[in-house]
């Protein structure tokens, strides 16, 4: 095996997802690249691969200093290195970055062993439009900070993907509800796995779904694009013009509705005004 970087994804739950070439190269690879070593042993373990290897973890709290000893072990003593994660695709939420950056400046051999991916997966699953889609990793934790996150990506005309965890999706979809209203989502959760479900809906209906049941497991939430789904064109728009217009000025306020669902600006605009007469 060349020295060099080998990008290796790994399942993200069942463990027939990962591929014959994954299997050969970290059977061949000098030292592996991971997360978490416990977790990367055991699934190499798994798929009978030795362990009697050198590990090197790689996180976001050491990923500088490892990257520059990882370069060295692949240019000085002339290494391969397979770049894992703890699950699904390095570099995805995940590790890796800076390691790449710094291989590609010093033009260091790097391939791809592709595998699964969480957010291909879901948006697989999910039934809503994958022509164009956005990433948009996890959410931040501070409410205002997710609002925020939420604000910047609610014109996107794309669907939008965020990474989530069982614990937050209720306070997430409770933000969500007050931002996109209407908007069809949908949740995949535990791909691949036993219990694999996905399920659509606004976000008023997700959080009556896990009202009643609770959420468990690892989950990607997913934002259609602005005014595909039926529902979303029954959306109140006088409501939202009234919410806007507490914040900004009519004239944004018609723009901001205009570009959001791709209304008539005309027509919107008459709505403004019969509010601000109203008033
Ligand atoms: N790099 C990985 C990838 O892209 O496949 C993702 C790593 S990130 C730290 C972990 C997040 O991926 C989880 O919080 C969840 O949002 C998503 N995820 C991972 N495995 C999943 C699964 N089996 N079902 C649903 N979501 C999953």
């Amino acid at each position: 095996m060349k020295n060099g970087l080998y990008i290796i994804a790994t399942p993200i739950g069942n463990l027939g997802d990962i591929s014959p070439r994954a299997i050969e190269c970290l059977k061949s690879a000098e030292i592996i690249a991971c997360e978490d070593t416990r977790i990367s042993k055991k699934l190499l373990s798994l798929l009978s691969v030795s362990i009697n290897k050198e590990f090197m973890t790689l996180h976001d709290h050491n990923e500088e200093v490892h990257t520059e000893k990882i370069i060295s072990k692949i240019k000085e003593e002339g290494k391969s290195v397979a770049l894992i994660s703890d699950a699904g695709s390095p570099l995805i939420s995940d590790p890796g970055y800076k390691l790449i950056r710094t291989c590609r400046e010093q033009n260091i051999y790097i391939t791809t062993i592709p595998g699964c991916c969480a957010l291909i997966c879901a948006l697989q699953l999910s039934g809503l439009p994958t022509n164009r889609f956005m990433f948009a990793g996890f959410l931040p934790n501070k409410d205002k900070a997710r609002t925020d996150s939420f604000l910047s990506v609610r014109e996107i005309n794309a669907t939008i993907i965020f990474y989530e965890t069982a614990n937050r999706i209720q306070k997430t979809l409770e933000a969500a509800k007050e931002i996109f209203a209407n908007r069809e989502m949908a949740v995949a959760r535990e791909i691949t796995k036993v219990y694999e479900e996905c399920i659509n809906g606004t976000a008023e209906e997700l959080l009556a779904h896990f009202s009643q049941h609770p959420p468990k497991g690892e989950m990607v939430l997913m934002i259609a694009p602005p005014n595909t789904s039926e529902k979303e064109k029954s959306i109140d728009i006088k409501a939202e013009l009234a919410r806007l217009m507490k914040e900004k000025s009519l004239k944004s306020a018609v723009k901001e509705i205009v570009e959001t669902y791709n209304l008539n600006k005309n027509e919107v605009y008459e709505q403004a005004l019969e509010l601000k007469n109203e008033k």
